[in-house]
């Protein structure tokens, strides 16, 4: 940035230079131009007057230095030429001053050497005797009067040079040594000095930009922990399971279980898998939630019909358990993905059935208005007590850790549902008396127009 500003400054001096050049030479030269053209002038009438009294003998007494001077007859004939080999040969009546001297008694004008290197003002007077007498001055071009000037103008090119030079080295410095000093863990300290008003805008974007970096690494630390709880939970959750399993199988390996006692043993194995196996669905399933790249499908479903096809898988297991499932409602429409939403109806009723007495019933209701479309899930089993109501939802929470387990629950059925509806913008709320039964009620936002379009 510093070698940015050092650069910009030199160009803008050379640039500032060249137009001051350009501008004091025209200037110049144009003065010059006019004093000179008042000089030829005031010369040719003087020199006319002596011509008129003196004649000839008046031009012969002249020593022009510089000036060229020629009398010219009335009829044309070239009386004098200063520079007499040239003058005498030319036909000086076709010349622009001479005419116009003849014509109105005064001309003049101006004509290029052929180099351009300079040019030739002439100045013509008409005498009273009708001859005319022209005075000439050669004027130097702009550019040899540069080239008279090269070598001040070269000196003062240097010392703008240097100028600028250390100019832009010490301004380079002045701008970037404030930037570099601030310190980006506390940069809304410069704010009220006077060398950083100009980058206060820059100061707030750092200490915003600051905040919210550390936001984002309190995010990513929380997040890593409840992965890392998680991962601990999942392997504790295994555990348990494997070690009951290759318990009863050492014990029938080595002979040392009763005949009668093998089929309760198995029954127990078979127990503890379905439980494994349940536990590798649900955390497949979270961690599938939790990885934000995984497409979802975004199609209009029937609540009422997920609920009809989780009631029909349930219904051997509600016999088992002597619980009678019911369905109420009609449909209720929701845009999103239908395995998520099946997981949902499925977990809640599952949870309904598992957390039941015997002879007690699941009643499932769906309903749509135009604003939402509602699933409840009613039991009459034994509650959750008003501590647990809002820790349901965690990971790995159960309320009675023994009654979840034999009742093949892993923990993570009620995480899978809040996840899920949350997903699809919904809200899930749980009423629950101890001892009289639970109900949960989950409601996602519709869109009326769009869904009736689809249908
Ligand atoms: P689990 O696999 O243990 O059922 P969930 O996440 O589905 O795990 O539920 C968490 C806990 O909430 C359960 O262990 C249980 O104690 C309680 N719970 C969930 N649903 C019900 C219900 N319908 N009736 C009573 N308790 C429930």
């Amino acid at each position: 940035m510093g070698r940015k500003i050092f650069r910009a400054v030199c160009q803008v001096s050379a640039a500032i230079f060249l137009a001051s050049l350009v501008l004091i030479m025209g200037i110049s030269y144009g003065y010059l131009t006019r004093i000179v053209r008042t000089q030829l002038k005031a010369e040719t009438f003087l020199a006319s007057q002596g011509v008129a009294q003196s004649g000839i003998a008046f031009l012969h007494g002249m020593d022009p230095e510089h000036e060229r001077i020629t009398w010219i007859a009335a009829n044309g004939d070239v009386l004098y030429d200063s520079n007499a080999e040239k003058g005498l040969m030319e036909n000086h009546t076709e010349r622009e001053e001479v005419r116009a001297a003849f014509d109105s008694g005064y001309g003049e004008s101006v004509r290029y050497s052929r180099t351009f290197a300079d040019r030739q003002l002439y100045a013509a007077k008409r005498l009273p005797d009708g001859s005319v007498l022209r005075m000439s001055i050669v004027q130097r071009s702009v550019w040899t009067l540069l080239l008279d000037f090269a070598q001040p103008i070269c000196a003062v090119m240097l010392l703008a040079l240097v100028l600028s030079f250390v100019l832009a080295l010490r301004l380079a410095k002045r701008i970037v040594a404030p930037i570099n000093s601030i310190d980006p863990d506390d940069p809304l300290q410069y704010c009220d000095r006077d060398d950083y008003r100009e980058l206060e805008p820059l100061l707030r974007r750092l200490a915003c930009q600051k905040a919210q970096l550390r936001r984002d690494r309190a995010e990513i630390e929380k997040a890593a922990l409840i992965r890392q709880e998680f991962t601990a939970n999942v392997s504790h959750e295994l555990k348990t399971p494997l070690h009951a399993i290759s318990g009863y199988a050492e014990l029938i390996e080595n002979g040392m279980v009763r005949e009668e006692d093998l089929k309760p043993f198995a029954g127990r194995i078979r127990q503890e898998s379905a439980r494994l196996s349940r536990l590798a669905g649900d955390v497949i399933e979270l961690t599938k939630l939790d990885s934000e790249s995984v497409r979802r499908t975004d199609e209009t479903c029937d609540l009422h019909r997920i609920a009809e096809n989780v009631l029909e898988s349930m219904e051997s297991s509600a016999d088992a358990r002597q619980v009678t499932l019911r369905l109420e409602g009609g449909s209720a429409t929701v845009r999103g993905c239908p395995q998520l939403l099946h997981s949902v109806v499925f977990n809640l009723c599952d949870n309904a059935l598992r957390y039941n007495r015997p002879r007690g019933t699941v009643t499932i209701r769906t309903e749509q208005d135009d604003r939402a479309a509602r699933l409840s899930v009613r039991d009459t089993g034994i509650g959750i007590p008003k501590e647990s109501q809002d820790r349901v939802y965690e990971r790995f929470y159960r309320v009675d850790r023994s009654r979840s387990k034999d009742a093949g629950g892993t923990g993570l059925g009620l995480s899978i549902v809040k996840h899920a509806v949350l997903l699809h913008h919904g809200r899930i709320e749980l009423n629950s008396i101890p001892g009289e039964g639970t109900i949960f009620t989950v409601t996602f936002p519709r869109q009326p127009q769009t869904e009736e379009r689809e249908r």
